[in-house]
């Protein structure tokens, strides 16, 4: 509908009869959809996020893109080519809260996808909250079979957004009708639905155990009749015996001729070249294959349209809002690398995940009432065994286990009379000290704190060590770095010494288990990501103008005339607004 008023309005050669012929038009469009016609406001909002779509992937594979996915969104929306984010923790709950809260870990509180918790003395999952338990029983994380190392570090198995410090986008809905809103979030993964949901929607993610969509009692006391029939016809089940198969022919892929390659990792036997076979439903590792692939996305996008459909999502005056994250794209990522045939497959079959759904919300609510908006909650590096074929040589893997620690123990023990018992855990980012140890000590901990971050910065790979203490002061200079650091600094959570290593250098060992690559550093392969704007009548626009992921929660508010989050430090897009 605002496409035709705005070509209307541009079009200054119309002449009179061209002018009453496009009012009768206008009139008669208008008799049609009143609803549409009578106030610009969408009736749907749907955020989308793509874990770990680096900002220049859909560009970069757009010779394997259809129609009404991705070129919908880059032909006929406004497409942002220059958004990053500008902390310094590109992990996976970091981002989402960025998204949907429109600000940084320092202020929404999500730091890491894991952190030490000082109070029960132990690491802890971003969303575990044990006053709450999944309403599926026997839906909990396998510790035996889970190869997301944070998802271990889960005591309870119960999710909730209590650790989300400010509003969000979805809460700031909710408010401002009333609570008449319908308000959802759907992801493979748990914190990629919670963080979007925010505190007032209800979120429901993927069990690889059950191999069911599942929520906590958080959001309800039971399941609703439809999901519970959903998961009753076992959709996952459906992949039993069937295999990830390459879309096209080899010839039309950049790396056709480069499936193999012996720094991909084989997970399980699902093998590094195609077909990757899932195995039968009874192989242990079976679910798990599923969200390696873009049968993870499949499954979302399925549940995704059920819940639309069954909610009735979209049907009334009221705003409704879907948060859709696809997973896939990260868990490839992390197993094939960005440079991959599995990479490049795993686009075209997101794009056509994307054209599905937006051809079913097309025909439910209509794209000209639904405002879609795509980003990303971090980018991806490229894998150092790919970056040395070309001859970029300083790429290279972390090595935790093989590194030569003694002098650095040895030059801590004289300065403070111990060594290796200072260190109480180290999870990306952070370093954490035993704070008992050096207290019964009776030394100063910010002296500590500063002297293992000078030994740290000697190691090879680092790039940047600092300490909480001196994040603290008004010492530091002001860097790049500095900022990204402390954007990422929150009092009560962020552990003791923040850690960066150089461009393309990473830790990629998942305990254990040793994957292609590791995104979370400030560098700008990890921070850069797209933003899509589309429907509702947006006109085109490419906007090459540098902008932040920040920016989307305040600008969805202003669209809606809704206050902004409370946290909110992104800008309102113009380019959005304008018309
Ligand atoms: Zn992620």
């Amino acid at each position: 509908m605002k496409n035709i008023l705005y070509s209307l309005k541009r079009n200054s050669t119309l002449n009179a009869r061209d002018s009453l012929n496009a009012i009768a038009f206008l009139v008669s469009v208008l008799a049609i959809s009143p609803a549409a016609a009578q106030d610009q406001q969408p009736r749907l909002i749907v955020q989308i996020t793509v874990d770990a779509l680096r900002g220049d992937l859909p560009q970069r594979f757009a010779h394997v893109l259809g129609e009404g996915g991705f070129r919908y969104l880059l032909d006929e929306g406004v497409n942002y080519t220059d958004a990053h984010y500008q902390h310094a923790n590109t992990e996976t709950i970091v981002g989402h809260t960025s998204l949907a809260t429109g600000t940084v870990p320092a202020a929404h509180g999500m730091v890491a996808n894991v952190w030490f918790d000082r109070e029960q003395d132990r690491l802890a999952y971003n969303i575990e909250d044990s006053d709450y338990h999944l309403l599926t029983e026997g839906a909990e994380v396998d510790r035996k079979t889970e190869i997301d190392p944070t998802q271990r570090a889960a005591r309870s198995d119960g999710r909730s957004p209590a650790n989300i410090l400010t509003s969000t986008f979805s809460d700031e809905l909710a408010v401002h009708f009333g609570g008449r809103s319908k308000i959802f979030g759907v992801s493979v993964k748990d914190r990629g639905a919670v963080s979007m949901a925010g505190h007032a929607g209800k979120a429901f993610w993927f069990s690889k155990k059950s191999g069911e969509f599942v929520t906590s009692s958080y959001y309800y006391e039971q399941y609703p009749a439809w999901v519970a029939e959903w998961n009753a016809t076992k959709p996952a089940e459906a992949y039993s015996g069937k295999a990830w198969e390459l879309t096209h022919e080899p010839s039309k892929y950049l790396f056709g001729a480069a499936d193999d390659r012996d720094y991909e990792t084989d997970v399980a036997g699902f093998g590094r070249t195609f077909p990757h076979a899932y195995g039968t439903a009874d192989d242990k590792y079976f679910t798990t294959k599923l969200t390696l692939s873009p049968a993870g996305d499949e499954l979302t996008l399925d549940f995704a349209k059920t819940l639309l459909e069954k909610e009735q999502l979209g049907q009334d005056d009221v705003p409704d809002y879907l948060a859709i994250s696809f997973s896939s794209t990260d868990y490839v990522g992390h197993v094939f690398g960005a440079s991959s045939l599995e990479s490049e497959d795993n686009l075209a079959r997101l794009d056509r995940t994307l054209a599905d759904l937006f051809a079913y919300i097309d025909n439910k609510v209509g794209l000209a009432n639904t405002l879609i908006v795509l980003s990303s909650d971090h980018g991806q590096p490229e894998v150092p065994g790919h970056l040395h074929e070309l001859g970029i040589r300083d790429a290279h893997f972390f090595d935790t286990k093989g590194l030569d620690k003694t002098a650095a123990i040895a030059a801590l023990k004289k300065q403070f009379g111990i060594g290796e018992e200072l260190i109480e855990a180290y999870f990306h980012p952070y370093l954490y000290l035993n704070h008992q140890v050096i207290d019964a000590k009776g030394l100063d901990r910010a002296a500590v704190e500063q002297a293992v971050a000078a030994e740290l910065l000697k190691f090879d790979g680092v790039a940047y060590a600092v300490s909480s203490s001196a994040l603290r002061t008004d010492a530091l200079s002001d860097t790049l770095m500095t900022r990204s650091v402390l954007r990422n600094f929150h009092a009560k959570r962020s552990g003791d010494i923040y850690l960066v290593f150089e461009p393309n250098v990473f830790i990629s060992d998942f305990d254990g288990l040793t994957v292609s690559s590791t995104h979370g550093s400030p560098w700008r392969y990890d921070t850069y990501v797209p933003v899509m704007f589309a429907g509702n009548g947006l006109p085109a626009a490419r906007v090459v103008r540098a902008v932040t992921p920040y920016d989307i929660a305040p600008t969805l508010s202003a669209y809606l005339g809704v206050k902004p989050p409370s946290g909110a430090v992104g800008a309102v897009l113009p380019e959005v607004l304008k018309n």
